[in-house]
């Protein structure tokens, strides 16, 4: 009796708790105004790719229309010449004039690349941003890592970057806590980097949606089901998303002389009024696009006014080097196309929209602001 009293609550919770665990629940809100039962089997997220009958004019941009610096690059290691020549034929195709290899290098590892791109004849093509080491820090490591520091940027790095999101994740310190992003250990550091005068480029986070419940709701849905290590869900292992951003926000406040740069619009791209509240909040913060076109491919109207209200603050990047895929942001930043592709199917599945940047504004996003906070690098191929 009391076997088959629990067996009856289990059918009748069982609905519930497969919603809680999948999200069927919410399958109603999925396809609103669909009150009929499909008659075949609807295939899954992963097989469904309807044609768009769509017909409007399309104007494919391989290569951009101004110079353009790519500040979040991460190209292979640059000391053979073959690499950095092959490096460079892919560069010219795009118009992309410099990439400064954001996979920071420090001490031998930095220096053979310098030499390497210098032997190759291809040293106005490249720059390169240093890495710190963060790994159990303790009383002390402040001075011994600004003192790195100071030695990579004599040896020719022209900023730090890019500081990955392990930190503020998962780093710990020597006492085994976790470290934080405005531990005072390392206020020589960013204080260093603002005498030096060179910005630093900082990935804070990942997308919001990384600690939200893994549901059917959920915009990361087919993201998160493919990448285990970047399910944030649990707070006994990872610090909450606000919690990262109040820990970032105090670093940039207790710094206002450092020149900072935050990665992917802060992942703020699906946000851009916070976005702006940031940037209006802190004069000496920066951005950059990698891997966020996504979110202003699908709001380009907002998009097109929050690039032209912050036009001094967002910087081009890209971050991951697949020379294929520079031609969706160009298209998005410069035409007014219409629903067209993104090259990444578990970012995003919906469709483009171009953004019709104006001249002035496209050509501070591709390397007028990165000349301004950047420094020495070649300007010779930028128009004046
Ligand atoms: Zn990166």
């Amino acid at each position: 009796m009391r076997r088959s009293f629990a067996f009856a609550l289990l059918v009748l919770a069982l609905p519930a708790l497969l919603g809680a665990q999948t999200g069927q629940a919410g399958q109603a809100e999925i396809r609103p105004g669909v009150f009929r039962t499909p008659e075949f089997p609807a295939p899954s997220i992963l097989d469904y790719h309807p044609r768009s009958t769509l017909i409007v004019p399309e104007h494919l941009v391989p290569r951009a229309k101004y110079p353009v610096i790519d500040l979040h690059g991460h190209p292979p290691t640059l000391v053979l010449p073959e690499i950095v020549n092959g490096m460079v034929a892919s560069m010219d195709s795009l118009n992309l004039q410099i990439m400064i290899n954001a996979s920071g290098s420090s001490g031998q590892r930095l220096t053979q690349q310098i030499a390497g791109v210098r032997a190759a004849g291809k040293a106005d093509r490249f720059a390169f941003l240093t890495t710190l080491n963060l790994r159990n820090v303790g009383p002390g490591s402040g001075k011994t890592i600004a003192a790195q520091l100071e030695a990579d940027i004599t040896a020719g790095a022209v900023g730090i970057g890019e500081i990955s999101k392990s930190f503020g994740i998962s780093i710990t310190k020597a006492d085994g806590t976790r470290l934080k992003l405005d531990d005072p250990e390392l206020d020589i550091v960013w204080q260093t980097a603002a005498r030096l005068k060179i910005p630093v480029f900082i990935h804070v986070a990942d997308p919001a949606e990384f600690w939200s419940p893994l549901d059917f709701t959920n915009e990361r849905w087919l993201e998160l089901a493919l990448f285990p290590d970047r399910r944030y869900q649990d707070r006994a292992i990872t610090p909450s998303f606000e919690e990262l951003m109040a820990e970032r926000d105090r670093l940039f406040a207790r710094h206002p002389n450092t020149t900072w740069i935050i990665a992917h619009l802060g992942w703020h791209a699906q946000d851009l009024t916070r976005l702006g509240k940031l940037f209006d909040r802190f004069p000496n913060l920066y951005s950059e696009v990698g891997a966020v076109l996504y979110d202003l491919g699908r709001q380009p109207r907002a998009a097109n006014k929050f690039f032209t209200t912050y036009q001094d603050r967002i910087l081009f990047g890209k971050d991951s080097w697949q020379p294929v895929e520079y031609p969706y942001y160009w298209r998005v930043f410069e035409t007014e196309d219409e629903y067209f592709d993104y090259y990444r199917g578990y970012h995003a599945f919906w469709k483009m929209y171009g953004m019709g940047l104006p001249d002035a504004v496209l050509q501070k996003l591709y390397f007028r602001n990165a000349l301004k906070i950047i420094p020495n690098l070649p300007r010779a191929a930028f128009p004046k």
